[in-house]
């Protein structure tokens, strides 16, 4: 494994932990991603002939699969895990550590229902069902994110999606997004929409809703440039009537509840983007030592071993700010600015590493035939995805 030598602090067990993560990221996700990769149509990505619900059948199987939502493991020890596993994972396949790590994204907000049914169905560990969070609406990406900008409180910005009570329930009308990660596949959303239109964006309502519910519609998944593991459609509610209770937060929290979910969001990225660009900067490492020009291997040549070495320096970095960050907010709140910075280093780095990375490989860099453009591919999505990095730094600055 590479420069991982450096860490410290780390028990017999967690050591164990990353190996098992790396074991099946090596031999599981990476080559299912380049597979899925490959496939012209994302609808084969999820067929049911697809290699994906193999991955899933493995990665259950994992006895670090549930750790996240494993209340009894102490926070702290439970940080420095998940970054350990979300950095192996993502060094295999980047969308397919997001549509892991997104698998029990309802769990929390499920239990917050305290509807045993409910938690029942979606909260338990031997019958694992996939979640996801739909946020983003055709006609509002970045608006739904800038909590401190004014017309995130302007009532005439109209959302694309909408609940209102009737009786004992609410009735949700409207559509999010194509970018809804698992959105084709998820079994549960947890749904940010609009409650009380009179408060704009602010007026939101945080629901969970199973998405199988009459009124639920999937159209194909979308197809798209990278992270093409990563499965993602929009979500149509017709008249989608759910139990009041299934709303866990209302207009009066929902600015904390979208602003906690941006920090902890933010916060994996980072991690995982970590993993992307360890990813890159391995293969370009090995790739420098066995392309031979000028009669030696190109890492003899030190312009492109100083190149090397700006890679592994920005590596290291992400990953110190990231793993920091994570285990600040396992104490406790989690800083905004924190979390924020982590998403934007560490995506910024990945995609940078990638980008020198395909330097390094020459034309190779350029052909199917080779694992690094489609690690560039990946890392480009991370630039927008979870929030435009130029945007979140807004955001970012209004904490400063
Ligand atoms: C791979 C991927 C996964 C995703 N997963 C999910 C998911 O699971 N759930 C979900 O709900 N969404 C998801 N998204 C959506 C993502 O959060 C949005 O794409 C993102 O917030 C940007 O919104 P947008 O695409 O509508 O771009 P827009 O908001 O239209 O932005 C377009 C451009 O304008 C700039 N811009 C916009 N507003 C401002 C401003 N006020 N000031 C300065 N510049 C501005 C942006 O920086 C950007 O360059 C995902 C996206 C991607 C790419």
């Amino acid at each position: 494994m590479s420069f991982l030598d450096l860490e410290i602090g780390l028990s017999e067990e967690d050591l164990a932990i990353r190996d098992m993560a790396h074991k099946f990221a090596a031999e599981v996700l990476r080559p299912a991603g380049q597979a899925l990769d490959r496939m012209q149509d994302p609808a084969e990505v999820i067929a049911p002939s697809s290699i994906l619900w193999d991955v899933f059948k493995k990665y259950h199987a994992l006895e670090f699969s549930t750790l996240i939502t494993d209340d009894s493991v102490d926070p702290v020890k439970k940080a420095r895990l998940m970054c350990l596993i979300n950095e192996e994972l993502a060094w295999g396949d980047v969308g397919l550590a997001i549509t892991l790590g997104l698998c029990q994204f309802h769990v929390p907000w499920v239990r917050h229902t305290q509807d045993r049914d409910l938690i029942a169905r979606f909260c338990n560990p031997d019958a694992p069902t996939i979640g996801c969070w739909a946020l983003t609406e055709p006609d509002h990406g970045s608006d739904t994110l800038m909590l401190s900008e004014p017309h995130f409180s302007d009532p005439s910005v109209k959302p694309n999606c909408s609940a209102h009570k009737d009786g004992n329930s609410y009735v949700i009308r409207g559509q999010k997004a194509a970018w809804v990660s698992n959105g084709s596949i998820a079994d549960i959303a947890v749904l940010f929409c609009t409650v009380d239109k009179s408060m704009g964006l602010k007026g939101g309502g945080i629901f969970v809703v199973p998405l199988d519910l009459p009124g639920v519609s999937r159209p194909r998944p979308l197809d798209k440039l990278g992270q093409r593991s990563l499965n993602q459609g929009e979500i149509f509610f017709d008249d989608v009537r759910v139990p009041e209770h299934y709303m866990v937060l209302g207009p009066n929290l929902y600015t904390i509840g979208l602003e906690m979910m941006l920090c902890h969001a933010n916060a994996g990225m980072g991690q995982i983007f970590v993993g992307l660009a360890r990813a890159a900067y391995d293969y370009a490492l090995a790739y420098a030592k066995q392309r031979v020009q000028g009669g030696v291997p190109i890492f003899e040549h030190q312009n492109v071993r100083s190149r090397l070495f700006k890679m592994f320096t920005k590596v290291e970095a992400a990953r110190a700010l990231a793993r920091r960050v994570a285990l600040y907010n396992a104490g406790g709140a989690p800083k905004v600015q924190h979390c924020i910075a982590s998403k934007v280093l560490c995506t910024n780095t990945a995609f940078e590493v990638a980008s020198e990375a395909v330097q390094i490989f020459g034309g190779n860099g350029m052909s199917r035939e080779y694992p690094i453009e489609k690690i560039f591919r990946d890392a480009r999505a991370s630039l927008i995805e979870d929030g435009c990095n130029e945007v979140l730094s807004i955001i970012g600055g209004s904490k400063l």
